[in-house]
């Protein structure tokens, strides 16, 4: 009888390790594919803007040239710079981030109006669009005491997702308003792209995560900025929150911070 019992417990027990180590490894194996995305995506980031580097070079370089194509080609040199900047940046917050480093930096004064007319300026001209695709719609005078660069990376990774998502002609538009009922100063960004899959969206905001649909993939990423953008509202002592009704019918961001930071 007990060495029954005693057969069984020990049947119990390793098919339990090897339950856990088969849950391991699935989760390593997922890890190491996803890194592996990201590379291959940051490769494939860090190529175009180089490629077109090189080729904007080799042409400034011909004596002939007539000054407004070299002009042309300066504007188009600056832009593939900041395109890589901007890379880089988002590379090093995320594994800042990913390190531990969630502290917010230094806090300021930041009017929301000055931030986000500035950031629309900067991604229209990034995507080549009118200024009017992205609407203002903005409380009054309202200036929030945070870390700007922290704002700043937010606003600016969830109105550049809204353009590089769109469908058609882009539509983005970027509410903020302080809620009296709750204490939260709440800032939306909406737009009417491609949407997100219900099954995806609690997985936006992992670190290297892009939704698998071929609207998804045929457009360039690297699956780090929500990443960082949830890591730094939350440095801020607020939440992010995602939702869409399905795809194909737009998505809305929604970052929530606590009153106290705004003036
Ligand atoms: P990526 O570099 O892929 O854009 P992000 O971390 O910024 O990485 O976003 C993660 C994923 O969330 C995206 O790959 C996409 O699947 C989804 N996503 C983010 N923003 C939007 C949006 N505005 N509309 C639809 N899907 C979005």
């Amino acid at each position: 009888m007990w060495l029954l019992v005693g057969g069984i417990v020990s049947y119990v027990l390793v098919l339990s390790v090897i339950v856990l180590f088969t849950v391991f490894l699935i989760r390593e194996i997922r890890e190491v594919r996803r890194q592996t995305s990201f590379i291959d995506s940051v490769t494939h980031e860090l190529k175009t803007p180089l490629a077109s580097l090189r080729l904007a070079a080799e042409t400034l370089a011909r004596p002939q040239l007539a000054p407004d194509r070299r002009e042309q080609l300066r504007v188009m040199m600056l832009e593939d710079v900041s395109r890589l900047v901007a890379l880089v940046d988002g590379i090093l917050d995320a594994s800042r981030i990913a390190g531990g480093d969630v502290e917010p930096g230094e806090v300021d004064e930041v009017s929301l109006h000055e931030l986000s007319s500035e950031i629309v300026r900067e991604l229209t001209t990034r995507h080549k669009i009118p200024t009017g695709s992205v609407e203002l719609d903005l409380e009054p005078e309202l200036s929030l005491f945070v870390d700007p660069h922290a704002l700043r990376t937010v606003l600016s990774n969830l109105v550049d997702n809204a353009i590089k998502y769109s469908q058609g002609e882009p539509w983005v538009r970027v509410r903020a308003h302080r809620r009296t009922s709750d204490k939260q100063v709440e800032i939306a960004v909406s737009d009417r792209g491609i949407g997100i899959d219900k099954a995806d969206l609690n997985r936006v905001f992992d670190r290297f995560y892009r939704a698998p649909a071929e609207a998804v993939r045929s457009r360039h990423g690297t699956g780090l900025g929500l990443f960082v953008v949830s890591a730094m509202v939350r440095g801020m002592g607020g939440r992010v929150e995602v939702s869409s009704p399905g795809p194909g019918q737009g998505t809305t961001f929604r970052v929530l911070l606590p009153i106290r930071y705004a003036s």
